[in-house]
């Protein structure tokens, strides 16, 4: 089964964008996974294609009307699409590496990129919308938060990382931050590459490897490892 991705927003031409180059983009283009955009404004109404509204209660914006988005949503994903549907928006559950690979096991996704200042309430509700965010900022559409999540979730596909255990081992993947890398030269502007990577001893390397993900995972997210202390305690 392939994974499709289904996206709704006012502005197609972001996509496929990044994902259509290197790594997403050569998966593409090799039916790895699947992408279709629906545009909005399709559905909008009137002359003008109208798709947004004054926010009740007053205020600064626009809200994206609910029944030109549940047109879309409907148009896109039938009652009995076994996909989640997302809607990218900074109040989401915060994206991880958890929830990027939960999604990389589902069929596929339809993601609704929010505009203006967000999209009406009740098409959250009736229309089932999970709602991610990418992180505590605010940006000026849905559309870069879903090619984020896309980017992170193909990469997780089965054969799309050409080396199947390169993610593995990954920041996060381990509940650490990663160790940091080096390559050739040997010795560069006085710096040498440590001496422990050069030895060909598989177990020392692994063990430094280890001890600097630490070190840095300590120094700048100690929440992962509290949390890490916690799950190796349980
Ligand atoms: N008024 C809203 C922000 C709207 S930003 C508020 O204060 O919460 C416009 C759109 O950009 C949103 O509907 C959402 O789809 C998208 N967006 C903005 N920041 C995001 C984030 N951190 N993660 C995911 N989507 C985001």
């Amino acid at each position: 089964m392939t994974f499709k991705a289904s996206v709704i927003t006012l502005y197609p031409e972001m996509f496929p964008g990044p994902l259509g180059v290197s790594l997403a983009g050569n998966a593409l283009g090799d039916g790895k996974w699947q992408l279709d955009v629906t545009h909005l404004r399709d559905f909008g109404e009137g002359k003008h294609k109208r798709v947004d509204d004054t926010p009740a209660g007053g205020g600064a914006g626009m809200v994206l009307k609910p029944d030109v988005l549940a047109s879309a949503i409907d148009a896109t994903s039938p009652p009995d699409d076994p996909r989640p549907r997302l809607l990218m928006s900074p109040r989401g559950k915060p994206l991880d590496q958890k929830l990027v690979r939960e999604l990389a096991n589902s069929p596929g996704a339809v993601i609704i990129c929010g505009r203006f200042e967000g999209i009406d309430q009740r098409v959250i509700e009736t229309r089932n919308l999970q709602e991610v965010s990418v992180g505590d900022y605010i940006l000026s559409g849905g559309e870069p938060a879903a090619i984020v999540l896309l980017d992170a979730v193909v990469r997780l596909l089965p054969g799309v990382m050409g080396n199947d255990q390169s993610g593995e081992f990954e920041s996060f993947e381990t509940g650490l931050l990663e160790h940091p890398h080096y390559t050739r030269p040997q010795s560069w502007e006085g710096r040498e590459i440590p001496e422990v990577l050069t030895s060909g001893n598989h177990k020392k390397i692994a063990e430094w490897q280890r001890k600097e993900a630490e070190r840095i995972t300590k120094a700048r997210r100690p929440d992962l490892l509290e949390k890490l202390t916690k799950k190796e305690s349980t």
